[in-house]
């Protein structure tokens, strides 16, 4: 690990200017990825801006019937919330499916939308990886890729996005609030993150400095579910082989509205709108949830050892929205 500076700002102005100044700057909260990422010399900040001390953990209710995150809501926080359990169910399952109780408790909101891929080459510095050292190849593709992705990849990188949290984000619709040095906005997270293409090293449209602030979630529409189904090699401590978020309403056995994404499968969460349109106005039956997981699935590209994902995405969708309506 190199050295470091070290500061821990009480104001939002502040810690922007501090991380504006250089790439090499960077926010600290939980820690719970970032500092593993620095054990293995993957990141190798100049600066570290601890953000612990700027208020952003409250979770608030909106006057609409909505939900605000502070970027500083630890995950255990988050899916154990009154309002959460009730009205987005959805994203309590998801982040009670991720990592330990733990990190759970020390990870935020903030933090698990950035959290990086768990690709093996990407945190070897031994290996290439584009990601990590553009330009230097990709060494997963023709090298061990199980866990890697099989929908929006790149032929510059092929790594899973492989976060929990942030596949119930994009079934939910969030929007993320961000600070910088040219002031606030509000990105919905289907803008949020970017596929590799030719620059896999870009992960998300923020800039230098940009800070997450804050997640709203819009409210729940009267009468719909939602549901998180995660596949995985264990049943703790592990992380995505294929999963499914669903929000979804149903009205005398037809369905009104569906939001699909997937994960551990995709280069980012994976909003499937395909699947939603095999699914809106159809019958809340087991043909019409076949039709959309081959609609999900249409695009896959397995690499050498995942072709598998594909039929586990599939029935994963399948049992997801099978169990999402009962
Ligand atoms: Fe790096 Fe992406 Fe290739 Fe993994 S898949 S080695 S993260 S470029």
């Amino acid at each position: 690990m190199d050295t470091f500076s070290y500061s821990r700002p009480t104001s939002l102005d502040r810690a922007i200017q501090s991380a504006a100044k250089s790439s090499r700057v960077k926010f600290v909260a939980g820690g719970t990825n970032l500092i593993d990422m620095m054990k293995l010399n993957v990141e190798r900040p100049s600066e570290l801006v601890d953000i612990n001390a700027l208020g952003l953990d409250q979770i608030t209710a909106t006057a609409t019937g909505g939900l605000i995150l502070g970027a500083l809501a630890r995950n255990s926080d988050v899916a154990h919330h009154p309002i959460v359990m009730r009205d987005y169910p959805v994203l309590s399952q998801a982040l009670l499916s991720g990592a330990s109780p733990q990190l759970r408790n020390m990870a935020t909101t903030g933090g698990n939308l950035l959290q990086r891929t768990r690709c093996v080459y990407f945190r070897d510095t031994a290996h290439a990886c584009n990601k990590r050292d553009p330009g230097s190849g990709c060494s997963a593709i023709d090298g061990p890729n199980r866990m890697l992705a099989i929908l929006g990849t790149s032929k510059d990188c092929i790594a899973t996005n492989p976060s929990d949290q942030n596949v119930a984000l994009a079934a939910l619709e969030a929007t993320i609030q961000i600070q910088g040095a040219k002031g606030k906005r509000s990105v919905p997270i289907a803008e949020f993150y970017l596929l590799p293409g030719t620059t896999p090293q870009r992960e998300t449209i923020l800039q230098p400095g940009d800070l997450i602030t804050s997640v709203t979630l819009p409210p729940p529409a009267p009468g719909s579910k939602s549901l998180y189904l995660k596949l995985r090699d264990r049943a703790a401590y592990e992380f995505a082989l294929a999963s499914a978020a669903i929000v979804i309403k149903v009205t005398a056995g037809k369905i009104v509205s569906a939001r699909v994404a997937l994960g551990g499968v995709g280069t980012k969460p994976w909003r499937s709108h395909e699947a939603e349109a095999a699914l809106t106005g159809q019958s809340a039956a087991r043909a019409t949830f076949l039709k959309a997981a081959e609609a999900a699935l249409r695009d896959a590209q397995p690499q050498s050892e995942n072709a598998f994902k594909v039929e586990l995405a599939k029935r994963c969708l399948v049992r997801a929205l099978t169990l999402s309506v009962a």
